[in-house]
C-alpha cells in the first residue's frame, strides 16, 4: 500500500516539472479577432495566442439598428379593404419586422352599355369588380322609336298598338299620323299608309309642335308624299328620318328647311326627285343610299333637286364612296347624278353610253378620269375637272 502512494505521488511531481519548465520559455502572444456586434448580439473581440491560448474581452453593446428589408405586401389593398405591408430585419438571429398600412384602392370601372329600348331610355352604367356601381343620370341615351308593323300598327318590341302609345292622331283613309312625346320638349313622328298620303295638316297642333320633332319614320307602303306640303319641312330638330322602302319620289320642299339634319338615306325604290327637297338643309352631309345602281336610276329635275347637291358625301350604307365604281349594268349616267360628291376617283364600268349634264358637276376631288371608249352622248358640264378618253 505504501509503495503505490509512493509511486503516484512520484508521477504527479514528474508532470507538474514537465509543465512548468515549457511555460517558462513561453509569452503568449495574443492576436486580437473583432466580432462586430449585430443588432441583437453584443460584439466581442478574441484574443488567441499561437499556442492556442485564448480568451474573450472587450464586449460592445448589440447596435439595436436593424437593417430592413424590402417591404412585402402581406394583406394586398384591394377598394373594399386597407392593406398591410410587412418588412423583416434581415440580421442573423434577428425576428424584428415593422408593418405598415397601405391605403384602400380607388375603384376601377367599366362601362357596360344597355341600349335604349322604346319603353326605357339607354344607359352606360359604370361597374367595379367589387360590385359598386353608378349610373350617370345625365347621359341617359333617348328611347329608341317604336317598331311598328305597318298593317297591325303593333310595335314588336314593347306590342303595344299605336293607338295606346299616341300624344297626338290624325287619321284620313288609310293614312294616320301620330304625334308621340318622347320627352317634355320632344317629339317622334309615325306615318302610316299606302299610296299617296295626304299633309296631315289638321294633325292637332302640327305647325306648332314640328319643329320639336327629332326623329320620323314612315311606314312601308307608301309611295308618294303628300303633294300639297312638305311633309318634314320645317322639322328644323330633326335629327333621323325613316322613309318608306316603297316610296318612289322626294317632291319640293319634302324637307324643307331641316337645319338640324345632317344625313338622310333614300330608299333604293326611290326613281324621281324634283324641286328642291332638301332646300334649307344646312348641315346635311350625308346621303346614304344602299346600291350604287338604283342611285344612277335617280331621275333629278335640277341640281338641288339631289340632296348630294348639298351634302357631298355619298354613303354605301355605313361607309362613305370615295372611289366610286359604276356598276356594269348602269350604261346611262343622267343629269346631276354625282353633283358636288366628293369622290377621289371614279371608275366606268365600260357599259356606259351617256354621261348627263352636270352629272360630275363639281366633283372637285376628282382625279385622272377616264372615259369609257363606250361612250356616245356626254352631257353640258359633266365633269369639273379635266378628263381624258380612254
Ligand atoms: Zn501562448
Ligand atoms: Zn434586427
Ligand atoms: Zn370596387
Ligand atoms: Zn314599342
Amino acid at each position: 500500500m505504501r509503495k503505490r502512494i509512493q509511486l503516484i505521488l512520484l508521477c504527479i511531481s514528474a508532470v507538474s516539472m514537465a509543465l512548468f519548465s515549457g511555460c517558462e520559455q513561453h509569452e503568449h502572444s495574443y492576436v486580437p479577432d473583432v466580432t462586430q456586434p449585430t443588432c441583437v448580439d453584443q460584439g466581442f473581440t478574441t484574443y488567441t495566442c499561437e499556442c492556442g491560448d485564448s480568451y474573450v474581452a472587450d464586449y460592445v453593446e448589440a447596435t439595436g439598428q436593424h437593417t430592413y428589408g424590402e417591404w412585402e405586401p402581406t394583406t394586398p389593398a384591394s377598394c373594399t379593404q386597407a392593406g398591410e405591408n410587412t418588412r423583416y430585419c434581415t440580421g442573423t438571429n434577428c425576428s424584428a419586422f415593422e408593418t405598415e398600412p397601405v391605403p384602400m384602392l380607388e375603384h376601377v370601372y367599366l362601362p357596360e352599355v344597355y341600349n335604349p329600348t322604346c319603353t326605357a331610355r339607354g344607359y352606360t352604367k359604370y361597374i367595379c369588380s367589387c360590385n359598386d356601381s353608378y349610373i350617370e343620370e345625365d347621359y341617359q341615351t333617348p328611347k329608341a322609336m317604336h317598331d311598328f308593323n305597318p298593317s297591325t300598327r303593333v310595335c314588336s318590341s314593347c306590342n303595344k298598338h299605336v293607338d295606346d302609345v299616341d300624344y297626338a292622331k290624325y287619321t284620313s283613309g288609310t293614312s294616320a299620323f301620330y304625334l308621340v312625346q318622347q320627352t317634355t320638349s320632344n317629339y317622334d313622328f309615325y306615318v302610316f299608309g299606302s299610296g299617296s298620303i295626304p299633309y296631315p295638316s289638321n294633325l292637332s297642333n302640327f305647325y306648332n309642335v314640328r319643329k320639336y320633332i327629332e326623329r320620323a319614320w314612315m311606314s312601308d307602303n307608301i309611295t308618294h308624299l303628300p303633294s300639297n306640303g312638305g311633309l318634314f319641312a320645317y322639322f328644323s330638330s330633326l335629327e333621323s328620318v325613316r322613309l318608306s322602302e316603297t316610296l318612289t319620289e322626294l317632291n319640293t320642299n319634302a324637307f324643307n328647311s331641316c337645319y338640324n339634319l345632317k344625313s338622310v338615306t333614300i330608299p333604293s325604290s326611290v326613281t324621281t326627285m324634283y324641286g328642291s327637297p332638301f332646300y334649307g338643309c344646312s348641315v346635311l352631309e350625308k346621303v346614304i343610299i344602299s346600291d350604287v345602281e338604283s342611285w344612277c336610276n335617280i331621275t333629278f329635275a335640277s341640281a338641288s333637286s339631289n340632296p348630294l347637291y348639298y351634302a357631298s358625301h355619298l354613303y354605301l350604307n355605313d361607309e362613305e364612296i370615295t372611289e366610286l365604281v359604276i356598276p356594269e349594268s348602269v350604261t346611262e349616267i343622267k343629269d346631276y347624278t354625282f353633283i358636288n360628291g366628293s369622290f377621289t376617283s371614279l371608275d366606268f364600268s365600260g357599259n356606259v353610253t351617256s354621261i348627263g349634264d352636270s352629272a360630275f358637276k363639281g366633283c372637285s376631288a376628282l382625279q385622272d378620269v377616264t372615259i369609257p371608249s363606250s361612250l356616245i352622248s356626254f352631257g353640258d358640264s359633266a365633269f369639273t375637272v379635266a378628263t381624258t378618253y380612254r
